[in-house]
């Protein structure tokens, strides 16, 4: 992070044509002994990963991918309380600086607003400012959610340091279309829930899906609204896109062997142990839930 966060500002001030040639200067450059010492993603299925709490030890450096909707906020958030790293996600930072009034709002807005990836250069400009003000309280590690979401992006992420796994979250079309539609947020809290209901039955060999709606208390059941960015046209828009645009990513992190892909059984309660399962964390878990 502590490269990171002066490329990331240098870059931001810089214009596109130029990156290229950035990247590739820091590329060549020798790079700091930054959990360099992780085993390989590849090496997962054979052995736990090396995780340790300490941070003088070793880092958690992790990136979540998925589409829209398919819980990655969820997921990621979780395992960044079980890990004690920071959870990164750039749609987050995005929606701070639009409720911001800030000289990029209404930029942001109208790309939001129309389900359009905003641009690499407002992301990294954003994700700069997040990693350094970390840096300054002390943070080691993180998980990425939502970045990068390019081919071009997680070129300008691998020329400045290692992502140790890709955690690659997959969810049907069908059911993901209908819980993105159930997305709701209380206006008072900013809780956020999902009154989908999704009983997918199996069908020619492939698994059914049970997913229960995430119901809000009492105290928050008469004050939810649905995001404006949560329509079906938008919806689709962003699965639209997201193909486009990041499945090349996907490509990207399988071709050096750090992609670990794992298919959504259902709900949280049905898929978090196995996604603990997945990543050699059980015991973690049960460790960290006894401390
Ligand atoms: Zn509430």
């Amino acid at each position: 992070m502590a490269v990171l966060g002066p490329l990331l500002r240098a870059r931001s001030s810089t214009t596109i044509s130029s990156m290229a040639s950035t990247i590739r200067a820091f590329s060549s450059c020798s790079t700091p002994n930054f959990g360099n010492d992780l085993k390989p993603p590849s090496l997962l299925a054979q052995k736990p990963l090396p995780l340790r709490h300490d941070p003088q030890d070793r880092t958690v450096q992790w990136v979540f991918l998925g589409c829209p909707g398919v819980g990655k906020g969820t997921y990621a958030s979780r395992l960044c309380n079980l890990l004690s790293v920071p959870h990164i996600a750039t749609g987050d930072l995005v929606r701070e600086e639009l409720s911001s009034s800030g000289p990029l709002a209404s930029q942001l807005a109208e790309i939001v607003n129309q389900g359009k990836l905003v641009s690499d250069e407002i992301i990294i400009n954003l994700l700069s400012k997040r990693l350094e003000a970390g840096e300054a309280k002390g943070e080691i590690g993180f998980i990425l959610d939502g970045f990068p979401r390019t081919i071009r992006q997680a070129e300008i992420l691998e020329g400045v340091m290692n992502i140790d796994l890709v955690i690659n979250l997959k969810l049907r079309e069908d059911a993901l279309l209908v819980k993105c539609l159930g997305r709701r947020i209380c206006s008072e809290c900013g809780g956020n829930y999902n009154i989908a209901s999704i009983d997918i039955k199996g069908e020619n060999g492939s698994p059914g899906i049970y997913m229960a709606p995430l119901l809000p208390p009492p105290h928050c059941a008469s004050k939810l609204i649905t995001r404006s960015d949560d329509t079906e046209e938008v919806v689709k828009e962003r699965l639209r896109v997201y193909k486009e645009m990041t499945q090349p990513v996907e490509e990207f992190y399988r071709s050096r062997g750090k992609l670990l892909e794992f298919d959504l059984p259902g709900g949280i309660p049905e898929s978090w142990p196995k996604l603990l399962q997945a990543l050699n964390l059980e015991h973690y878990d049960k460790k960290s839930a006894a401390a």
